[in-house]
């Protein structure tokens, strides 16, 4: 199967040219998939092609889109949840989270992930496959299509570790760039941090890109070694030192300011020598500190921090002169945690 969606102009005029059609016929596909950004994703419905054109295409296997909606839900706020079926019959997530003036899509790089972080859902059932470029695309234009209006942000957030998957992440931050025209200001890559990777990333990007202009978030969640070991099993992998040390080299590359998101976890990395802890990792860097509330789940045993507890680690943060903000769970009540959807389905 041949999808068009993550093809540049110049590769759809070259499709068409292949077909003995004009140029401008490429220029059409390109309209109709990027700019009006229509709802029914089939070649059929790209009315303004020749019949002729549209059925060689079909016949040939090109596709605009291959994700079927599985299942949706809507939580009271506003986030909305979509369970995605693939072509073999694999299921992904991704999450649209709406504010007045923006829409943010919460992306998955992969089927599944490797990285088993102990909080999450998606770490249970392990990695399946990477997503094609196509098929990360695919989920900006579900959630548009479901929320009737066009993403403006997005985040590599949902399922998988998309440095595992680095190629097809740069080439959908192409198109989403170039073609969907989202600035790379307004990506948001996060990684729970794979050794070599983040070199990897910034190397690739100025290869693919010409430059690196998204936001790297690190999900650091510790302040110390241990602490992130008993949440991170892979994390034995990659001492938090060297993390901190790529991330300054990531700086260094890229002129980008790194974010490490800390996810607040009750009894296990919330404690006041924690914040202090984290500020002396993090002194003289020039990064941001997202905390995160957790969103609790029933396969886990983590609980849930209070909000006057997740402010005084913040004041502590601040105080000690280290950037920080604080991010509310969006969608509590409709099992919005990373992989919780996939997992409700899997279990029935
Ligand atoms: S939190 Fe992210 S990296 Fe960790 S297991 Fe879940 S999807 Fe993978």
């Amino acid at each position: 199967m041949k999808n068009l969606l993550g093809s540049s102009v110049k590769e759809l005029e070259n499709v068409a040219l292949t077909y003995g059609q004009a140029a401008f016929r490429g220029r059409q596909i390109y309209n109709w998939i990027y700019n009006y950004r229509n709802k029914n994703r089939n070649i059929d419905q790209i009315k303004v092609l020749p019949l002729e054109f549209r059925n060689k295409l079909k016949e040939d296997g090109f596709k605009v889109s291959e994700l079927i909606l599985q299942e949706k839900n809507l939580a009271n706020d506003g986030t909305l949840k979509l369970l995605l079926s693939t072509a073999d019959n694999e299921s992904i997530e991704c999450v649209g989270i709406p504010t007045e003036k923006r829409l943010t899509a919460c992306l998955s790089s992969q089927v599944g992930c490797p990285m088993d972080c102990k909080f999450c859902a998606t770490g249970k059932e392990g990695l399946k496959r990477s997503l094609k470029t196509s098929e990360i695309l695919d989920q900006i234009l579900s959630i548009e299509s479901e929320m009737n209006r066009k993403v403006t942000n997005i985040v590599f957030m949902g399922m998988g570790e998309p440095l595992l998957n680095i190629d097809e992440l740069l080439w959908s931050i192409r198109s989403i760039n170039e073609d969907f025209q989202i600035s790379q200001r307004k990506i948001t890559v996060s990684t729970v941090a794979v050794p070599k990777m983040m070199r990897k990333l910034s190397e690739k990007s100025f290869q693919i890109l010409g430059n690196c202009q998204f936001t790297l978030a690190i999900s650091l969640h510790a302040s110390n070694q241990k602490i992130r070991e008993t949440i991170i099993p892979s994390a034995k992998n990659y001492e938090i030192k060297n993390i901190i040390e790529d991330s300054k080299q990531f700086v260094r590359d890229t002129g980008r300011r790194v974010s490490f998101e800390y996810l607040m976890l009750s009894d296990v990395n919330d404690k006041s020598e924690h914040a202090n802890e984290l500020s002396n990792l993090l002194k003289g860097f020039q990064c941001h500190v997202n905390l995160i509330q957790y969103n609790q789940i029933d396969e886990v045993e983590f609980k849930q921090v209070s909000i006057k507890n997740l402010q005084l680690f913040q004041s502590i943060l601040s105080n000690n002169g280290i950037a920080v903000s604080l991010r509310r769970s969006r969608g509590l009540d409709k099992n919005a945690a990373c992989g919780q959807l996939r997992q409700n389905a899997l279990n029935k």
